[in-house]
């Protein structure tokens, strides 16, 4: 089963790899870990991604797609995988769908877990974080027994400058306006399956694997 994973930062979408993973047995392939996997056994194209790393350079897609393939031809994907964090333009979701083809596959679903702008805000700016310990909490979802003050040590809680309204919302809207055309380009191939993201945890991985069983 080959599927992409699809959703905003803040939709939850950690949580439901991991249930995905458990319930179908295929590995969760997010790009960072294909990226650290290469580097570390230094294979061509991983070498090549760490010298734009190292030079603190944007890699180029053809070394992020080089790395992708790399990645799915290990034998853990044998039974297929997650895809999460990639494609992220439209460009690279039509190297994609080549690089599956050079495999004889193509991807069965394309999951986008949806959650309305405001919800997602108020998840991403309800972050708190401990100065002493570094604990995280969040004021609506796992709020400390005393507001500001850490459970665990007693230290006191922070918001990270970037948890703020402002810069979360332009990280969200960033996300949006780059992926409409390729939840579009998905719709039209009939492969996009919508899930809402503000039902409760369990009800959403329900949702999801009932959709994956077909
Ligand atoms: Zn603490």
């Amino acid at each position: 089963m080959n599927i992409l994973f699809m959703g905003p930062p803040g939709a939850g979408k950690g949580t439901q790899a991991e249930v995905i993973v458990g319930t179908f047995g295929i590995p969760h392939i997010s790009t960072g870990d294909a990226f650290r996997l290469a580097i570390k056994q230094g294979t061509p194209v991983g070498l090549k991604a760490k010298e734009y790393i190292d030079q603190g350079l944007l890699v180029p897609d053809d070394v992020t797609v080089g790395i992708v393939r790399e990645r799915l031809q290990q034998p853990d994907c044998e039974k297929g995988f997650l895809l999460d964090g990639f494609p992220r333009t439209l460009s690279q979701a039509e190297a994609l769908e080549e690089l599956l083809s050079e495999q004889g596959r193509s991807l069965d679903h394309v999951i986008n877990l949806k959650v309305d702008r405001d919800k997602l805000l108020a998840r991403l700016t309800g972050r708190r974080i401990c100065r002493n310990c570094g604990t995280t909490y969040h004021v609506i979802f796992n709020p400390p027994k005393q507001e500001g003050v850490c459970d665990k040590c007693g230290g006191e809680l922070y918001q990270r400058s970037d948890d703020n309204e402002e810069s979360v919302g332009t990280r969200l809207d960033e996300y949006i306006n780059k992926t409409a055309p390729l939840l579009k380009f998905y719709e039209v191939k009939g492969l996009l399956r919508e899930v809402d993201g503000e039902q409760e945890i369990g009800t959403v991985s329900e949702e999801i694997v009932s959709l994956l069983r077909g």
